[in-house]
């Protein structure tokens, strides 16, 4: 029903369309298109890189680089990826009917309405709110299969490689299916972001929230086809543990637990999901598009994945305090989080750290030359430093993957992935931040001079 009333509105405000003063950057540097391609054109086959080291290489990145040194440990991981993957058909099959199942359940299943923050064009989006729901029922019917023997616990782990296969084809043909429908038939057509730059485009996206129906591509992907999958891929692998070694090791345990907490979150709240940067702020591409279907279910997991063909079990004060520092990182996670949300929902109405919330308030202008205010909230997480939310996931991230001891760097790669991502996007944060809210901005900073950390950045 909103689709209509934005189209609508559209139309009259195309009149009176200025150009976007914020929103993403339409002028990328050269080396940011060259950076796009590369990634576009590599990403796709990345996951050969653990899936090699861990089948082949006692899941050590630095034997592995030795391998790739000669020709003949380059033939030994193609013969194998070869033999992992007798057929496609298999695994296209199950990749499909799960794209077509967590579809359904985003259709059909009853929710909320929550919505979304105001698009630089001006629109407001509605979003169903039935995440939770579709989780649970998605590992209920999973659990379920595995007990009637519809099909086995570990059936993600079996068909690894097909299934990442049909995952990373799938984001390519959704990133092309975007590109072209946001030149073809866009939801939102002053909300399109194009940059000149065909790589630029496919990477970044250029549609900033695309539908079909009811159907919100973009909170559907990372949402249900990725997040939800990483907690099926997680329980797949530790059933593979049990099958091979005939037990599941506390570090498993601890990375599930942990795991699952923090999609839980993300389900729980996803109302919160949908003012976040990925839903109000980044466009539709390879990016997310890819990045929610492939990247999410094959490098988020890396733990699970490593545990499940090396298993590693902690002292139990180790495994503790691995999850109390989890819990404590996610406590932070959370509060830092709703800190932002109740200021903005109550309009400042609220109690922070037990005082009244110390706020700026913005002013900032959208493309219809509309003036629109937001609050700043310059006290209680947020007034430690700009980012503190993303310190806090920092802890639960290394919290994940502390439980896979100190012999492979591999299952760190998703705490170092998440510190390069959360310092990027700090600063591509602050850049929009600062051209939507101009002087305001400055003056949030003057009273919170740190993004990250207090004394160091
Ligand atoms: P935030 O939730 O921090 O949102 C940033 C936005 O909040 C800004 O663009 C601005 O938007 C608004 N804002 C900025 N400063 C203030 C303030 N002082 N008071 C009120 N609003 C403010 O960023 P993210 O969406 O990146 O992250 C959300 C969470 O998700 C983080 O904890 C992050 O760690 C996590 N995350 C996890 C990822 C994963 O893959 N596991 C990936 C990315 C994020 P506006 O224009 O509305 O003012």
């Amino acid at each position: 029903m909103t689709v209509l009333r934005t189209t609508k509105l559209e139309s009259l405000k195309a009149s009176r369309h200025i150009n976007p003063l914020w929103g993403r950057s339409s002028t990328p540097a050269i080396f940011e298109i060259a950076f796009c391609a590369t990634l576009v054109l590599l990403c796709p086959a990345s996951f050969l890189i653990p899936w090699s080291a861990l089948e082949l290489c006692d899941g050590s990145i630095g034997k592995l680089l030795v391998r790739l040194g000669d020709m003949d440990g380059i033939y030994s991981i193609f013969n194998l990826a070869q033999e992992s993957l007798p057929s496609v058909v298999a695994p296209m099959k199950i990749y499909g009917s799960w794209v077509v199942f967590q579809a359904t359940l985003f259709i059909v299943l009853p929710g909320t309405t929550g919505y979304g923050e105001t698009t630089p064009a001006g629109n407001r989006l509605w979003y169903k709110i039935n995440g939770l729901l579709s989780w649970f029922l998605t590992i209920g019917v999973y659990i379920l299969g595995a007990l009637c023997s519809w099909w086995d616990a570990d059936i993600v782990a079996k068909q690894w490689m097909g299934l990442m296969v049909a995952a990373s084809t799938y984001g390519i043909v959704l990133t092309l299916l975007v590109y072209i429908k946001a030149h073809v038939t866009p939801s939102h057509s002053l909300d399109r972001k194009f940059s000149g730059s065909l790589f630029h485009d496919i990477f970044a996206g250029i549609e900033l929230n695309p539908r079909i129906g009811d159907l919100d591509l973009k909170l559907f992907n990372i949402g249900r086809v990725g997040m939800t999958a990483w907690t099926i891929v997680n329980l797949s692998f530790a059933a593979s543990q049990y099958q091979h070694f005939g037990y599941v090791c506390n570090g498993m345990i601890v990375v599930n637990i942990l795991q699952s907490l923090y999609i839980l979150d993300f389900f729980y709240q996803e109302d919160w999901y949908i003012g976040t940067i990925d839903i109000a702020h980044d466009h539709f591409g390879f990016y997310l598009a890819w990045g929610g279907a492939a990247w999410i279910p094959s490098m988020y997991t890396l733990q699970a994945q490593y545990l499940a063909h090396y298993p590693f079990n902690l002292s139990q004060t180790t495994a503790l305090i691995i999850l109390l520092v989890g819990v404590f990182g996610y406590w932070m996670f959370r509060a830092s989080n709703h800190q932002r949300i109740v200021v903005r929902r109550t309009g400042g109405k609220c109690v922070i750290w037990g005082k009244k919330p110390v706020v700026i308030t913005a002013h900032y202008t959208t493309s219809n030359g509309e003036r629109h205010t937001s609050l700043l909230l310059c006290s209680g997480f947020w007034g430690i430093a700009r980012h503190f939310n993303y310190i806090a996931d920092l802890i639960l991230a290394f919290a994940m993957c502390a439980p896979c001891g100190t012999r492979n760097v591999l299952p760190y790669a998703y705490f170092v992935y998440m510190t390069v991502l959360l310092i990027h996007r700090s600063i591509r944060d602050e850049d929009r931040c600062s051209k939507k809210y101009g002087k305001d901005w400055e003056l949030y900073k003057a009273r919170v001079p740190y993004a990250l950390i207090p004394g160091i950045y």
